[in-house]
C-alpha cells in the first residue's frame, strides 16, 4: 500500500508498506480529502522521536471500505469524518478518568504515527471504529468537516481548560489555525475582549472574522506587558497556541489573579518551563495553569459538528491552501514545512483514488 511519510528523520519518501488488517470493532478507510498539520513536519523533523518508514497525516476525511464483524454503526461506502484522536475506549485508564487524549500514557490515544501509519495513505485503519468515527452529517462540507478533526478539537480544548466566561478579557497567544480555532471558540463561549498575537497577514484577517477585538505582534516589544497595559492589569484568561518557554513566562505574568492559563502548545522537549514567583503571586494569586492534548472519539467531533451545523463557525476559513490529487501530498507538506508567510491551513484532495 502506497503512503507519503518519512523514511527517516528529515527524509520525506513515498513509502510502500504493508496493508492495514481490519479486527472486529475496526474499520478501514479510503481518504477523500485530508490536512497536513504543523505536528506531521514536526514529527518529520525528530520531535517524536525516531521514526523509520512511517506514513505520516492524522487528519483526513473518507469513506469506509471494510468494516470488523462487530461494527454495527457504519457500513462500507459511508462517509466518515474520523477524529485525530482514536482511543482505545477499552484501557482501563480512561475507564477511570474519562480522559480520551491519555488512553494509555501520555497522548497515546494520537494511533496515527503514535502508534501506525497515518492517513497519508491509499487505505488506513481505524480502531474500534463504532466509537471513533463519525458519519459527515447533512450541511457540513467535507472540508469544514475536516477542521474539526484537530484543529477544531484541539483549540476547543484551549477554550475549555481555560473555563472562558461571559465577558472575560482573553488572550489567544498565536493565531495559526489552532490558536485561529481557540479564538472562534473564545467567542462562542461569550468572551467579551479578544486580544490576538500573531503576524501573518491572512491568519490577522481570519482572527477579526472569528472576533478579535484587539491584535498584537510578539516581534514589537513584551507581549506581557503590551497586553498589562491594555487592559490596566492583565487578562482574565490566556490560551497559548504557539510560542517558546519564553510565551509561557509571558502568558503567567499577563494572566489576572484568580485567572486561568491553558496551553495546547507543544514545546520543545529542550525547553524549560519556569517563571520568578512574583509573576505567579509568589504562590497565592490563584492563577491556574493547564495544559491538555486534543481529546478524540465519535462524540467529541459530533457536538463539534453541531456547532457548524447551527452556523455558529465556519472553520474552513483556515483553509488557505487547496491541492488537488494525491500525489500532490510531497508540494502540500512541503508547504507546510515552509510556512510562507500566506499559509494557514492547507489541504489535499484525494478523489483520485479509488
Ligand atoms: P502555527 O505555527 O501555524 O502558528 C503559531 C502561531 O504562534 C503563529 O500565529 C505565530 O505568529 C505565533 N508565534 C510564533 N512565535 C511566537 C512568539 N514567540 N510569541 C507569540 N506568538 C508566537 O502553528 P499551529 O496553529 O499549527 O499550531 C500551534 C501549536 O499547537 C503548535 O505548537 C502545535 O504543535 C500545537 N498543536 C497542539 C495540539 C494539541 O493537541 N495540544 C494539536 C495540534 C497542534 P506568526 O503569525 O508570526 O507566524
Ligand atoms: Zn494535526
Amino acid at each position: 500500500m502506497r503512503g507519503y511519510g518519512m523514511r527517516s528523520i528529515g527524509s520525506p519518501a513515498w513509502l510502500e508498506n504493508p496493508a492495514p488488517v481490519c479486527g472486529p470493532l475496526d474499520a478501514i478507510i479510503r481518504p477523500t480529502v485530508i490536512a497536513i498539520c504543523s505536528s506531521d513536519t514536526h514529527i518529520l523533523h525528530g520531535g517524536f522521536g525516531d521514526h523509520k518508514d512511517l506514513i505520516l497525516g492524522h487528519e483526513a476525511i473518507g469513506v469506509v471500505t471494510e468494516v470488523g464483524s462487530l461494527v454495527t454503526r457504519f457500513r462500507p461506502g459511508d462517509s466518515v469524518v474520523v477524529p485525530c484522536s482514536t482511543p482505545n475506549w477499552l484501557a482501563p485508564a480512561i475507564q477511570s478518568t474519562f480522559s480520551n487524549a491519555h488512553d494509555e500514557g501520555l497522548m497515546a490515544s494520537f494511533k496515527f504515527i503514535g502508534s501506525k501509519d497515518g492517513v497519508f495513505a491509499e487505505r488506513f485503519h481505524v480502531n474500534q471504529a463504532d466509537a471513533n468515527l463519525a458519519l459527515l452529517p447533512a450541511g457540513v462540507t467535507p472540508e469544514q468537516a475536516l477542521m474539526t478533526v484537530d484543529m477544531m478539537s484541539t483549540g476547543y480544548h484551549g477554550v475549555e481548560l481555560a473555563e472562558i466566561g461571559f465577558g472575560d478579557t482573553v488572550v489567544v497567544i498565536g493565531i495559526g489555525p489552532v490558536g485561529l480555532m481557540a479564538l472562534s471558540g473564545a467567542a462562542i463561549r461569550g468572551a467579551g475582549r479578544i486580544i490576538a498575537v500573531g503576524t501573518r497577514k491572512p491568519c490577522i484577517e481570519v482572527a477579526k472574522k472569528y472576533g478579535a477585538t484587539d491584535i498584537i505582534s510578539y516581534k514589537e516589544g513584551d507581549i506581557a506587558d503590551q497586553v498589562i497595559a491594555m487592559t490596566k492589569g492583565g487578562a482574565d484568561k490566556v490560551i497559548i497556541a504557539g510560542g517558546n518557554q519564553e510565551t509561557f513566562t509571558q502568558a503567567v505574568k499577563m494572566t489576572r489573579e484568580m485567572g486561568t492559563i491553558a496551553n495546547i502548545n507543544f514545546f520543545d522537549h529542550s525547553e524549560t518551563l519556569g517563571f520568578p514567583a512574583m509573576l505567579w503571586g509568589v504562590g497565592m494569586a490563584n492563577k491556574d495553569i493547564r495544559g491538555g492534548f486534543c481529546p478524540g472519539g465519535a462524540r467529541r467531533i459530533e457536538k463539534l459538528l453541531a456547532l457548524i451545523q447551527a452556523g455558529r463557525v465556519d472553520p474552513s476559513l483556515i483553509i488557505s491552501h487547496k491541492f488537488r490529487g494525491f500525489n500532490t501530498l510531497p508540494e502540500a507538506v512541503e508547504l507546510m514545512d515552509s510556512k510562507t508567510p500566506d499559509l494557514i491551513k492547507p489541504i489535499v484532495y484525494c478523489d483520485d483514488l479509488d
